[in-house]
């Protein structure tokens, strides 16, 4: 089995181009078959370099590899279309001797005129034919003339192309309803149609998968493996990604590229086992499955015909599962990035990574992305008794005698307390209980106001060690400054004092 994913390299990796990767990717890797990356990248307007650069990253962060491709090479090279040229000339002009092929020397106003007239007739639109019977020696002529034609493919005249799709099964196209397709524009360009299926046919692709949007280039690329007498590989179309309101997902819909939501915080496990789950089912009601065993279940007989809406809860539902799965120290890595967007940029050395590491279960936790964890963690790096104060409702709380005297006794408390763990907290809560009578919420939400400047957060049992563990860390260490629940206590004290 060879498969391939061939992206135009004109813009980000969307969404559903990624889901395209990974079928094909878990097709191969199941069943011990090679993976193809081929850069379609023979428009050449709006094709960049950039494009290509990224859309690699791209997949390679979703953690999808390839046996050959522009950059690791492989026997049937190169990769890019681009660099394929003669191959493309090569079997347009087979094509043409054979009769298969023909000079089109319309130009854009006359297409576009027969176009409106056909539609005015109510016949289809294709094109016309009008170049179909030219002369050999008329072709020489205007070609001497310095005229530049087209190649457009014959299509053949009243015949039904069958194929059997691995997703829709049988699909038939008459070509009454085909136009003779342009292979190679008038630059000199080949066309995408000629272009992939020379690849496919040269580069021995088997299984051809790809979106639902190519459904109606497959006859026009049989006729052409069929002309060129080479055999057709097998298709399956899926259909596409749709936004919530069962339009194609696009940019109206908000994030459709990879790189977007790469940037928002997704794990590429998280991204990855979800794309697989549009469209496809695993069966036994399973979702969250690891790749590798994605791989080892996934099967074309398991994909839905029906288009598979985008859902970015349910994503991220997912992504909280990788979160709370991954690695600390994996995610103080991914996440230092989004400190540095929230204004807390560090550079932490072994030290100060080994405690956030300590700390980052606090926030992966409860967290949707990556992109909300500075958010969490703030409670840590900052603390002001005068801005909590600033809040109304917080200033209206801890103005009452009962919060205002847990905040003065926890002050005294942890004046001469070392830092606290977990038991530490334990039992100067109890003292400041003992102190105050006051117990329960009357307690503890006067003193989470106190030692976190916040009426909400993470559970204290965890916030306070880790609050205290960050005040005895080294200056040098690289992270930001942790104020400890002491000099916390007593900055509240004052600031209510005040
Ligand atoms: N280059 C085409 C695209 O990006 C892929 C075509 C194909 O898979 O045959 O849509």
């Amino acid at each position: 089995m060879r498969v391939r994913f061939a992206p135009s390299p004109t813009g980000k990796l969307h969404v559903g181009n990624a889901r395209t990767a990974l079928f094909n990717w878990l097709l191969a890797r199941g069943r011990g078959g090679t993976f193809v990356l081929r850069i379609e990248d023979t428009d050449v307007e709006r094709s960049t370099p950039e494009s290509e650069a990224t859309i690699i990253s791209d997949i390679r962060w979703l953690g999808l590899d390839w046996d050959e491709g522009p950059d690791t090479g492989g026997p049937f090279g190169p990769y890019r279309q681009s660099e394929r040229a003669a191959l493309y000339t090569r079997y347009a002009h087979q094509l043409i001797e054979q009769g298969h092929a023909y000079y089109c020397f319309c130009s854009r106003e006359q297409l576009d005129a027969d176009r409106a007239e056909a539609l005015a007739s109510g016949r289809p639109a294709h094109y016309a034919g009008t170049c179909r019977r030219l002369l050999t020696e008329q072709v020489e002529a205007r070609r001497a003339a310095g005229e530049t034609p087209a190649i457009r493919f014959r299509v053949r005249d009243n015949y039904e192309v069958r194929f059997e799709d691995a997703v829709r099964g049988e699909v038939r196209f008459h070509t009454d309803v085909i136009g003779d397709p342009i292979i190679v524009r008038a630059e000199g360009t080949p066309a995408y149609n000629l272009a992939v299926v020379v690849d496919d046919a040269l580069m021995g692709i088997t299984q051809v998968i790809r979106g639902e949007d190519h459904i109606s280039n497959t006859p026009r690329q049989i006729l052409l493996y069929e002309a060129l007498g080479f055999t057709p590989p097998a298709f399956a179309h899926l259909a596409l990604v749709m936004g919530q309101d069962h339009t194609p997902l696009s940019k109206r819909h908000g994030a459709t590229s990879v790189g977007e939501f790469r940037r928002k915080g997704y794990l590429p496990e998280a991204l990855v086992n979800y794309l697989a789950l549009i469209g496809w089912s695993p069966g036994n009601d399973e979702e969250l499955l690891p790749i590798a065993e994605m791989a080892r279940r996934f099967s074309l007989d398991n994909v839905g015909l029906s288009a598979g809406v985008f859902d970015e809860e349910k994503l991220a539902w997912v992504n909280r599962h990788y979160l709370k799965a991954a690695e600390p120290a994996r995610l103080v890595d991914l996440a230092l990035p989004y400190f540095a967007e929230a204004g807390l940029s560090m550079t932490p050395d072994e030290v100060g990574l080994s405690y956030l590491a300590s700390v980052m279960p606090i926030a992966s936790s409860s967290v949707d992305r990556l992109n909300q964890v500075p958010g969490r963690l703030a409670v840590l790096f900052d603390f002001s008794a005068d801005a909590a104060l600033g809040d109304e409702a917080v200033r209206a709380e801890m103005a009452t005698a009962e919060a205002g005297a847990v905040a003065r006794a926890l002050a005294e408390e942890l004046a001469s307390a070392p830092r606290l763990d977990r038991e530490r907290f334990r039992a100067a809560a109890n003292a400041v209980k003992a102190k105050t009578g006051q117990k329960g919420k009357g307690l503890f939400h006067p003193i989470r106001i106190a030692l976190t400047g916040r009426a909400e957060g993470p559970e204290l049992d965890l916030v306070v060690p880790a609050i205290d563990r960050g005040a005895e860390l080294p200056a040098s260490c690289g992270i930001p400054i942790i104020v400890g629940c002491r000099e916390r206590a007593a900055a509240f004290a004052r600031a209510l004092g005040a």
